[in-house]
């Protein structure tokens, strides 16, 4: 289906887009590039770890599937694999984010991930690569939502890290199912309501939960739901308020964490739910983290429009471009 092409490829435009932009201020980046954002792909086409790190999960989640059904068990260590392969390419030199760069080392050192991971962070290098637990088909909801927090989970021990993972991995799955842009906040925030006591203990083991004055792994992963909740509260107005000419950040966050991330991709989309390109033109026009505002905007606007709503050019330049379409061809 071009649609899961156009998820993938659609995340890795969003990530070159916004690589120039990441730490530029908006109004640096509206002198450079207009009112509008950067709307051409550089000739080189080159992504982030945004990217690097979303190929690294594809394929630990394709090499876990060739035994269904996808458990803990079969998904961590590939993962883990992919991750740490990933720590000594030579070309993990894409402003990689500190986080996962903590966690691999201490992956690479022989430690669980659940003493590996950084139990305080919940940056967007939990979600910013979560997008193929989404578009894998066939899986139930509770074989997404369990891989998308795991992964999270090898670097990112945050509960709200958690939780925006299987938001984001759930939106780009609900658009790829035909889910109106418009009606995605709404969905969003009612599974922040539903799963606000879920700990997915068969996936996340009875270690990660437990932190000085938390006294049950519902308590623990309330905070991250709650988190998510108030972030993507309200976005549907901001489409008014802030407007298509404004900075993004001023609708869902920064994105420099997992939640804000998840918000403000998707206040790009609902901003411009008729014109990929224009959500994450405007994504990469964002005075926070704007590669991985950007690339997960992409992957939720690709999800809806297929391969055929973005420039045909651009898929002979993006980096990584054979990976991309190995990934289309398996779950499509
Ligand atoms: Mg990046």
């Amino acid at each position: 289906m071009s649609k899961v092409r156009g998820a993938l490829f659609g995340l890795a435009f969003g990530d070159a887009l916004g690589a120039p932009t990441e730490f530029m201020t908006y109004e640096a980046i509206v002198r450079r590039y207009g009112d509008r954002g950067p709307r051409d792909l550089p000739a080189d086409g080159r992504v982030t770890d945004d990217t690097q790190m979303t190929l690294a999960v594809a394929d630990g989640l394709l090499s876990a599937l060739e035994e269904p059904p996808l458990t803990a068990a079969r998904l961590e260590p590939r993962v883990r694999g992919r991750f740490l392969q990933w720590l000594v390419d030579p070309e993990n030199n894409r402003a990689p984010g500190n986080t996962c760069l903590q966690a691999c080392r201490a992956m690479a050192q022989g430690r669980p991930w659940w003493e590996a991971t950084v139990a305080g962070s919940k940056g967007c290098g939990a979600n910013m690569r979560v997008t193929p637990m989404g578009l894998a088909p066939g899986l139930t909801d509770d074989e997404r939502a369990g891989a998308a927090q795991l992964q999270a989970a090898l670097t990112h021990g945050h509960p709200t890290g958690l939780a925006a993972s299987e938001l984001s991995a759930l939106a780009v799955r609900w658009l790829l199912d035909g889910l109106p842009v418009a009606e995605l906040p709404a969905a969003l925030r009612a599974r922040c309501e539903s799963q606000r006591e879920v700990y997915r203990g068969d996936w996340l083991g009875d270690e990660l939960w437990r932190r000085p004055k938390v006294e049950s792994p519902a308590q623990f992963i309330s905070t991250g739901w709650d988190e998510c909740l108030e972030v993507l509260t309200g976005l549907e107005d901001a489409v008014r308020y802030v407007g298509p000419d404004a900075d993004p950040c001023a609708a869902g966050g920064a994105g420099w964490v997992a939640e804000e991330a998840l918000a403000t991709a998707v206040y790009c989309v609902l901003l411009h739910p008729d014109s990929p390109v224009d959500a994450i033109a405007r994504g990469a026009a964002s005075s926070g983290d704007s590669d991985s505002i950007a690339s997960l905007a992409g992957g939720f606007a690709g999800a809806v429009h297929g391969a055929g709503a973005w420039p045909s050019e651009w898929f002979e330049r993006i980096e990584y471009r054979y990976d991309l379409d190995r990934y289309s061809a398996a779950w499509s």
